[in-house]
């Protein structure tokens, strides 16, 4: 089952086919065909050619460094890279462009867009996303990281935590209390941050496959300049939520093919293993199929509906949850599928302790194990599945909202 696509669309398919051929290694296969080293080295060259190439930052519009490709390019140069395994940018990228690089578009001055996004194109400015704390994830507006003006500066103290790549950054867009005493999303500006500095602190947290994927950081006195506030002092919650859509839409057009490939790639392993004549293991991969078709679809949906030009709304939450809840299902079976081998398992790490394992990853126990792992968090992260149930329910279906009881100030509401 494959969508058509207009004949234009065909022939950019042909020229993203022959520049893949041209750039990469002859023998390529895919980013799980390399040992973890190979795969920074290829990633530390392959931004570049990216970049060189005007296929880094392919939604921003061309005045700041992106392609002017159509929405249907686009789809079709995602859907290359993703058949062919290769990165469309490097390990922070969706942080960097995905993320903020469309916020800024969106929110930015004129300055703060000439000033951050070359820099982001040309690898200068490597980010990471500082909005959860300890005690603010899904009510994320009640977060207590405070800034207040000193001077020409901003002083941040307070605790971020799961800090994603935060290790690789060198700037955070952190969410900070700026006004404790107007009700909570009111009171909160969206700052970007320098990491290297005295008053910042980066503390790894290593998960339960064993992998140091994400973070805490400790801001005390840390300082950034009065103008890195983006929308407007106290107008970070509007800013805060144009970036949520986009961390939670951005891959739609993809999500159906990469599940697509890691399916194949179960299918072959259950097919190793002798198990694909058992009816029930047939059921448990045909309802797989099925719903890597609707991602799919959804994905198309999603560029077909887009109107004037890249952006995404809180339909994007149907995304995540469609890929999140899908994948915990399919590693489960995985798990099932390898049987006893999934107990003592051995063989190849897959190459993130979150997600999904890299188009080509040679059959290994440990790389399912490890992407059973990494499928858990992934009805947490970029927002519960619970959250996504409410966004969709009350601002893509119109439902009527959720009772609250946190309407007053901050200051009398959460910490009183
Ligand atoms: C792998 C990983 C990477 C992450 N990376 C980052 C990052 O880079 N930057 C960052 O800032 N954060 C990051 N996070 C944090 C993530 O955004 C939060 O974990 C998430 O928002 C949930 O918050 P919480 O963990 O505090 O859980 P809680 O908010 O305490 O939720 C606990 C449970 O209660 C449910 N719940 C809460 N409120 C409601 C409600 N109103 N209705 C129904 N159910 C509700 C939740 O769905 C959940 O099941 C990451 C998390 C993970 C796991």
């Amino acid at each position: 089952m494959n969508p058509t696509y207009t004949a234009e669309a065909e022939s950019f398919r042909a020229k993203i086919q022959t520049f893949l051929k041209e750039k990469l290694p002859k023998d390529w296969q895919g980013m799980g065909a390399l040992g973890p080293d190979q795969r920074a080295e290829f990633v530390a060259t392959w931004r570049p050619t990216l970049a060189e190439h005007n296929l880094l930052a392919v939604a921003w519009p061309v005045e700041y460094g992106g392609s002017g490709l159509s929405q249907l390019e686009r789809t079709v140069l995602a859907e290359e890279f993703a058949k062919a395994g290769v990165p469309t940018g490097g390990d922070n990228d969706g942080f960097s462009i995905g993320m903020l690089g469309h916020t800024l578009i969106e929110w930015g001055t004129e300055e703060q867009k000439r000033h951050y996004l070359p820099r982001i194109l040309d690898g200068t400015d490597v980010w990471c996303q500082g909005y959860s704390e300890p005690n603010s994830g899904s009510d994320l507006a009640s977060l207590a990281t405070k800034a207040t003006l000193d001077g020409d500066e901003w002083q941040i103290n307070g605790q971020k935590i799961w800090t994603s790549s935060g290790h690789k950054a060198n700037w955070i867009f952190v969410l900070c209390r700026t006004d404790p005493e107007v009700k909570k999303q009111a009171g909160i500006s969206f700052l970007l941050c320098p990491l290297d500095q005295q008053g910042v602190d980066v503390r790894p947290i290593v998960n339960a496959s064993r992998h140091h994927d994400f973070n805490e950081v400790f801001f005390t006195d840390a300082r950034t300049a009065k103008e890195n506030v983006i929308g407007g002092v106290n107008n970070g919650w509007a800013v805060a939520n144009t970036l949520l859509a986009y961390e939670r839409g951005d891959d739609a057009t993809v999500t159906g093919i990469r599940h697509g490939e890691e399916l194949n790639r179960l299918i072959a392993a259950a097919r190793g293993k002798g198990k694909l004549d058992d009816p029930l293991i047939r059921q448990r991969l045909a309802w797989c199929y099925s719903k890597v078709q609707i991602m799919r679809y959804q994905g198309l949906r999603a560029v077909t509906n887009a109107v004037n030009g890249y952006h995404q709304g809180p339909e994007s939450s149907l995304n995540k949850l469609l890929w999140s809840e899908y994948h915990q299902k399919l590693t489960e079976l995985a798990l099932d599928i390898l049987g006893a081998d999934a107990l003592t398992p051995s063989g190849r790490d897959a190459a993130s302790g979150v997600g999904f394992d890299d188009v080509a990853s040679p059959y290994s126990s440990q790389g399912w194990v490890t992407t059973f792992m990494g499928a858990r968090p992934g009805t947490i992260y970029s927002g519960s599945s619970e959250i996504q149930r409410n966004i969709v329910g009350e601002r893509v279906l119109g439902l009527p909202r959720e009772p609250r009881n946190d309407t007053g100030p901050w200051n009398e509401t959460i910490r009183s």
